[in-house]
């Protein structure tokens, strides 16, 4: 596994490179950091989020931030930590408005995700995980289309890239921002989609059960 890990790194450096050089957009011009991904790159489960905020510029690392440390309690809940996972976002540069105290995030413009679209392929050929959680509608839209409607299709399994089982939720960062009962009603939509991906990732692997099978005609 430790060899296979390695090999997974090596094959994802040179797209880390090269997202870190990226001037596609004005994005990247901007940034304090390109933020490609962290994680273990044989994870069962691989996280994306929408682009990286202001704690994240500033690191170079995904949700590492006030959502990124929800995050983390979300992971927890399942029983995983941070290190099991793939984090990364559908764009690797933090987009931004002009604000009165400095630049504000905003979410990505269609044609930024676009331009990132090859890193996050690369990334997700490369790990190939069981189950992709999509966290927001503009993570889960750049899989699913722009009428995918949070509220009401997250929590559901679909067949997102590669044929891999993707499921979306509420962002991290959207519940930060909920009180009072709207934030127990969030939180716990949330914990049931966390729940639906423990059990995806609990089901016996189609190659563990190939052989059993074999075994019987
Ligand atoms: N929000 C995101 O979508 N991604 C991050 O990396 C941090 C906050």
């Amino acid at each position: 596994m430790l060899e296979e890990r390695a090999r997974r790194e090596r094959l994802l450096a040179p797209g880390a490179g090269t997202a870190a050089a990226c001037r596609k957009c004005d994005m990247g011009a901007q940034r304090r950091n390109n933020v490609y991904g962290e994680g273990d790159p044989c994870a069962q489960l691989m996280l994306i989020g929408e682009g990286p905020g202001e704690t994240e510029d500033l690191l170079g690392r995904p949700f590492v931030g006030r959502a990124g440390q929800l995050l983390e309690k979300m992971l927890g809940a399942i029983g995983l930590a941070r290190e099991d996972v793939y984090i990364c976002n559908t764009v690797k540069c933090r987009p931004t408005l002009p604000g009165p105290r400095g630049p504000k995030n905003r979410a990505p413009e269609p044609d930024e995700m676009a331009n990132c679209r090859p890193y996050l392929d690369e990334q997700i050929d490369i790990i190939h995980p069981r189950v992709i959680l999509a966290l927001g509608a503009p993570a889960a839209k750049s899989f699913l289309g722009r009428d995918f409607a949070i509220s009401k299709m997250r929590g559901q399994w679909y067949e997102g890239p590669q044929g891999i089982a993707l499921i979306a939720t509420f962002h991290p960062a959207y519940l930060l921002r909920q009180t009072g009962g709207e934030l127990e009603a969030v939180k716990r939509l949330v914990w049931r989609d966390l729940k639906a991906v423990r059990a995806k990732l609990d089901e016996p692997q189609a190659a563990r059960a190939a052989p059993e099978q074999a075994s019987l005609f």
